[in-house]
């Protein structure tokens, strides 16, 4: 049997929303449970696909079909496509598998020609009505079939009121739309060199074939990629006959939602506009009045809106999002769907139908998008600034959260402005670990390159500071502390709003509201921790960092980076010191200094971390990254170390590499400088020493993770070094404390030798940042110049430094895991890229089998959240 594209909405249900995409399923759903929905037909997303295999053509088959259903459907209405005494009219419009909101296109009152307008005009005895439907038919359909553009329409119409001397649509008269009418096919034709189209059925097959388009415009493009809904899935297309809320003062047209979708509370909101079609309410023309009037003036039609709404939300147990039409004092259902909402309020409507007994807690934890939950815990731009603020740029929403403050070009004024009380944000080409104090002091970083994982990013969201990244679009002058942004010269000290939620930037201050916790967000949470079986840890690198996640639930440190403890001011010259000595004795000294720092640095985050697992991974970046780059950084230290200025920039330039990041890195420092390995150990254990006898009720099992291994020799040489350096302190001190030694997988050869090295391994961390650059063979910091084109093409739809790529990185992680249990039974399995926070990758790692994810300390909510929703996923 040949596929079906097309179904009657009695054909369909609300479980048929991947094939009749969302509006479709729930038109379906209304139909079959006796609302009253004006009838008509779905075309199938499968249709869509079909469309683009056929280079952009519907084909013989698919129309074929479709004028059957129009048949059907007058035979349904008893009303006829084109007909000069009962003429059927219907809108068209898109629906995708998920909700696009304002995404894709629509059209009404498609059907009418001139000749079928003056039959409607005559038997309705509203001739007024025709022509205003005839006019918005011709305007949208010449706007979204034929892309002439709205504007010189709706010049056309401001002139006919100033001519008319009135100021509403409304006002107009039925002579005046129909000369309106008249104006606008003939625009039409000065742009289209066409008469405008008066087959109904060319008409249909136009407006089917924009909505398939649109699924490919540019804004529903990045809202895909933005809201993580695959190309692939095509949306469908409603063919329905019309309602008419623009008949006259008994007819009128809404939007509302069962509870308020800003603040949850079960109250009716929305709005209805009387004498008006669907567009006009979202032009915002016209204003409309709030739902509640509609009680006084429509009693009847809102008393049955108010039973719908009950029906609606009983039947799928979720707050309802719905447009309507009131023609003639009668209620016609034109849509429902889960309405979306705010963050704050999609916590409180879970917890208000879980008390209504409308949804058990399991349904709760699923309804809720982790991605969201970010915006509760950092602070927000004031809403009606922001609208009133011109938005200069936008990039990479590299760390959630808004940021207000002077422009500064440097890490050292960043602090240095703070320390005096300024806000700053801080503007930089890049940034490098040297800077992290100034990004502590800025309120926000916003970076001209870089991508999600870059050093700015990750750092950033560790510190759950706001940072937009990757802004090609800026000409930098850091010399002249300037920058051009569309059009204009920012100086230090100009003000600059960020917003790292939507990438945006602001010329000018927007004020930030504070985050608020509400009791339902502890409630949520509560219950997904019951259903999730992977642990969620936290990658920090402060005891300040790890109090903080510590009190978003993490359960441990997955990821602990030694080396931006080397970067405080105390802490530099030592490790300048190490890097530049000529013996290993030089190093050894320099390393004694550094040790008791490192020492209590790890008490700290031990305390902080109650006895909870720590994983402390030893140093990772190139040794370039630490030596000074200024003049008289450079003098000081040659001075610190008895070296010339001359030997000192030899030794910086003997670091220099072509391609560092697959340079002189992890473990590789630890075989070339084994006594960094060694010192880092006694700093790890000595700490642990300390911790465990000072919280006897605690049992500190510390883990020390070994990064960028891709050869079993290479972890088993670090690790011998380790084991005699710690278990001689162990002993020493009288102990019999435990403690791990494991290492990153974060190189495709170590995943692909994974049997080998779970021999040398008590666990696996992935580091699916390195481990994405590696396998997909571009860098995680200039991977963001030509993403764009990537996804421009459709070659990739997401950011894999962002999203998991499943198919290729995604199957080296399951390989490794199901390699290394096999060799090592006890292998404890984890990922601390920053796809630990990222809720698909979240999921694909629940079904991998790993035993925890971690990620930064603001991602720790939506990471427990994503895990229950894992599991439960997986029950069904
Ligand atoms: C990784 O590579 O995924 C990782 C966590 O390490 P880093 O980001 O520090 O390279
Ligand atoms: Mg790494």
């Amino acid at each position: 049997m040949s596929k079906k594209y097309v179904y009657l909405f009695s054909e369909g249900n609300a479980n048929m929303r991947e094939l009749l995409g969302g509006k479709g399923a729930n038109l379906a759903e209304m139909t079959n449970i006796g609302l009253p929905v004006p009838q008509g037909f779905t075309i199938t997303t499968e249709a869509c696909t079909q469309y683009y295999e056929d280079g952009q053509k519907i084909n013989d088959g698919i129309q074929a079909e479709i004028m059957e259903y129009i048949t059907k459907l007058e035979g349904i209405t008893g009303k006829k496509f084109g007909d000069l005494e009962n003429p059927l009219l219907v809108s068209v419009r898109s629906g995708a598998r998920a909700s696009m909101p304002g995404m894709m296109d629509t059209i009404l009152n498609l059907g009418l020609n001139e000749d079928v307008v003056d039959v409607l005009a005559k038997k309705s005895g509203n001739p007024r009505w025709a022509w205003d439907c005839y006019r918005r038919f011709i305007q949208m359909y010449s706007d979204v079939v034929m892309e002439v553009g709205k504007k010189y329409f709706e010049q056309l119409i401001d002139q006919m009121k100033e001519a008319r001397g009135v100021t509403q649509d409304v006002e107009l008269t039925a002579d005046d739309l129909k000369e309106l009418a008249g104006q606008f096919k003939a625009e039409y034709k000065s742009k289209i060199g066409a008469d405008f189209p008066t087959d109904p059925k060319e008409q249909l097959m136009g407006a089917i074939k924009a909505v398939f388009r649109s699924w490919d415009n540019p804004r529903a493009n990045v809202y895909r990629r933005d809201n993580d809904i695959p190309y692939s899935w095509g949306t469908a297309v409603n063919v329905q006959s019309m309602a008419f809320g623009n008949m006259g003062a008994d007819c009128g047209t809404g939007v509302a939602f069962t509870r308020n979708p800003a603040t949850g509370e079960k109250k009716l909101f929305g709005e209805f506009l009387t004498n008006a079609q669907g567009e006009d309410v979202v032009a915002g023309i016209r204003t409309p009045m709030p739902i509640s009037e509609m009680s006084e003036k429509f009693p009847e039609a809102f008393a049955q809106f108010e039973k719908v709404c009950k029906i609606l939300e009983d039947h799928y147990h979720d707050m309802q999002d719905m447009e309507f039409t009131v023609e003639n004092g009668k209620l016609y259902m034109l849509q429902t769907r889960n309405g979306k909402r705010t963050p704050a309020a999609a916590l409180k409507i879970a917890c208000d139908l879980v008390d209504e007994g409308m949804i058990d807690e399991k349904q709760a934890v699923a309804m809720i998008d982790p991605r969201t939950l970010d915006t509760l815990l950092h602070p927000q731009f004031d809403g009606e600034v922001l609208k009133k603020t011109p938005v200069i740029g936008s990039a990479l929403a590299a760390s959630p959260g808004a940021a207000c403050g002077k422009v500064v070009f440097s890490a050292e004024d960043a602090k240095a402005w703070a320390e005096r009380g300024e806000k700053v944000v801080l503007v930089r080409l890049e940034t490098s670990p040297e800077d992290i104090e100034g990004m502590k002091a800025a309120q926000g970083i916003l970076t001209v390159r870089g991508g999600m994982t870059s050093h700015a990013a990750v750092v950033a969201r560790g510190m759950g500071k706001c940072c937009v990244s990757g802004c090609g679009a800026i000409k930098m002058d850091e010399e002249n502390k300037q920058f051009e942004l569309s059009g204009k010269t920012f100086h230090e000290g100009d003000w600059l709003s960020i917003d790292g939620s939507t990438g945006k930037i602001y010329d000018g201050a927007i004020p930030t509201v504070d985050a608020s916790i509400g009791g339902e967000f502890g409630r949520v949470m509560g219950w997904a921790d019951q259903y999730r079986r992977l642990k969620v840890r936290t990658n920090a690198d402060t005891p300040h960092d790890a109090a903080q996640a510590r009190k978003f639930g993490a359960e441990g440190i997955g990821l602990c980076r030694t080396e931006h403890m080397f970067f405080d001011a105390d802490r530099i010259p030592a490790i300048r010191r190490m890097i530049c000595s000529d013996t290993v004795e030089q190093r050894e000294a320099a390393l004694a200094v550094l040790e008791p720092m490192q020492q209590s640095d790890f008490e700290g985050i031990y305390e902080a971390m109650e006895g909870l697992p720590v994983t402390i991974r030893f140093l990772d970046p190139p040794l370039h990254e630490f030596v000074p780059t200024e003049e008289a950084d450079i003098e000081l230290l040659a001075k610190d170390m008895g070296k010339s200025v001359a030997e000192i920039k030899a030794i910086i330039a003997g670091l220099h590499e072509f391609n560092p990041m697959m340079g002189h890195r992890g473990c590789r420092l630890a075989v070339t400088y084994p006594e960094i390995a060694a010192m880092q150990t006694r700093a790890v254990i000595k700490a642990a020493l300390n911790v465990q006898a000072k919280h006897p009720e605690w049992t500190m099992v510390p883990e020390i993770m070994i990064p960028l291994v891709g050869e079993v020799k290479e972890l088993a040489y670090v690790k011998k070094v380790v084991v005699e350096t710690a278990d001689a302190i162990i002993k020493e001190a009288g102990s019999n404390m435990k403690y791990l030694v494991g290492t990153m997988i974060e190189i495709p050869r170590a995943a692909l030798t994974a049997d080998e090295i779970a021999k040398q391994a008590d666990f696996f961390s992935f580091g699916t940042n390195d481990l994405t650059q590696m396998t997909f063979g571009f860098s995680r910091d200039d991977a963001g110049k030509f993403l764009d084109a990537y996804y421009d093409k459709k070659i990739y739809e997401n950011d894999p430094f962002a999203k998991l790529d499943q198919t290729g990185v995604g199957k080296l992680v399951d390989m490794a895991c199901k390699m290394g249990r096999a060799t090592n039974p006890e292998l404890h399995l984890g990922v601390c890229g920053e796809h630990g926070g990222d809720p698909s990758s979240v999921e694909f790692f629940h079904r991998t089998g790993l035993d925890y994810v971690s990620c930064s300390p603001f991602r720790v909510p939506i990471a427990r959240l994503a895990a229950a929703q894992a599991a439960i996923k997986d029950e069904k």
